[in-house]
């Protein structure tokens, strides 16, 4: 259910009803919009905990909840989420820009990425620590030492890190060093991982499993927001489709769908999208101009020697040509870098 409060609504009204939704053992998740506040109050519906709700101090109405997820929705929050992470602004008009390698190879190849995109225009530097691929027998990251050069990186250019997280284990490790945890495709739906994620409070990219439904991302992204952390950021990174022409089929009408079914801002990936850098700088104008809040994009300074993903990995000059096309259609389309 939410509970509506009346505009101009004190906060002690609103402490008060967190406490009567918790004494009907439901969670209240406090979320103030610009026009008033409305409490989400998850848990089972039963009529008598709404009528009894109804008649609080302040209140303006109590609504059910139609949708299978409650804080992501937009029924729950109609303003779309900024999601601000140190250097990196995501949603309600801001466009996130992160930039770097699939993974972190050595201290030359971070600093001069971090360096050169910085100067492109990146808002965030990505890059592998913990890399999750599909052999045993490639490369799997540096892992901490990685982790520390990524620090280094943002000590270098003030950038904030993205990077990605593979086991609830090493999340207070991950934490300690990046400013957003990446959960992989593959671990869209590993709860407990997700759960580990919602304690932090760190961002939290969450890319979509190339065979998940939208309906199971936003039940992902829930499981998040329901540990009480807010700052999720929703990533189409492309799904298995019967198509071999790309890596995955790169889906841009998400992008849409989801900004009417959740207030969360979305991030593309047209990297892993297409799986081919000759389609990307296209691609990542293509979801700018769909509505995308983000673009992540992987930037190596020698893609052919790269340990992973150099076949879709821009250069250093095809990222700077790459956000000279995002920057004319994010005018376009109002948003702002
Ligand atoms: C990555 O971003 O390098 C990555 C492994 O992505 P995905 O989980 O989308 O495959
Ligand atoms: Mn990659």
């Amino acid at each position: 259910m939410i509970v509506v409060m009346k505009k101009g609504a004190t906060r002690d009204q609103i402490d008060h009803m967190v406490v009567r939704v918790e004494e009907m053992n439901l969670k209240a998740h406090v979320i103030e919009g610009t026009e008033r506040t409305v409490i989400a109050a998850i848990g089972e519906k039963r009529e008598q905990a709404k009528q009894s709700l109804e008649s609080g101090s302040g209140v303006d109405e109590v609504l059910p909840i139609l949708a299978p997820y409650k804080v992501a929705s937009r029924e729950v929050k109609p303003e779309p989420t900024e999601v601000v992470v140190g250097s990196l602004h995501v949603g309600a008009g801001r466009l996130g820009i992160i930039a770097g390698p699939c993974s972190v190879e050595d201290e030359e190849q971070i600093m001069s990425t971090a360096t050169a995109v910085k100067e492109s225009g990146a808002t965030a530097l990505r890059g592998g620590a913990f890399k999750p691929r599909t052999s045993p027998y490639s490369f799997q990251g540096l892992k901490e030492q990685g982790l520390k050069l990524l620090a280094a990186a943002r000590d270098l250019t003030g950038l904030a890190i993205v990077t990605e997280v593979m086991s609830p284990e090493d999340v207070p490790l991950v934490a300690e060093y990046a400013d957003v945890l990446q959960i992989g495709a593959r671990n869209m739906q590993n709860y407990r991982l997700l759960e580990a994620v919602g304690k932090s409070t760190r961002g939290v990219l969450l890319k979509r499993g190339p065979s998940a439904t939208l309906d199971e991302l936003l039940l992902a992204a829930e499981y998040v927001l329901n540990e009480g952390n807010p700052n999720v950021m929703l990533c189409e990174r492309g799904i298995r489709t019967f198509e071999s022409h790309t890596r995955f089929t790169l889906p841009l009408a998400t992008v849409v769908y989801l900004h009417e079914k959740t207030h969360l801002p979305i991030v593309v990936d047209p990297s892993h999208g297409t799986g081919h850098t000759y389609l990307v700088p296209d691609m990542a104008a293509a979801s700018v101009a769909a509505g995308a809040d983000g673009l992540i994009l992987e930037v190596h300074p020698d893609p052919e020697r790269a340990l992973s993903d150099g076949f879709q990995s821009l250069t250093f000059e095809q990222f700077g040509q790459t956000m000279q096309k995002v920057r004319a259609i994010a005018d376009v389309v109002g948003r702002r870098i």
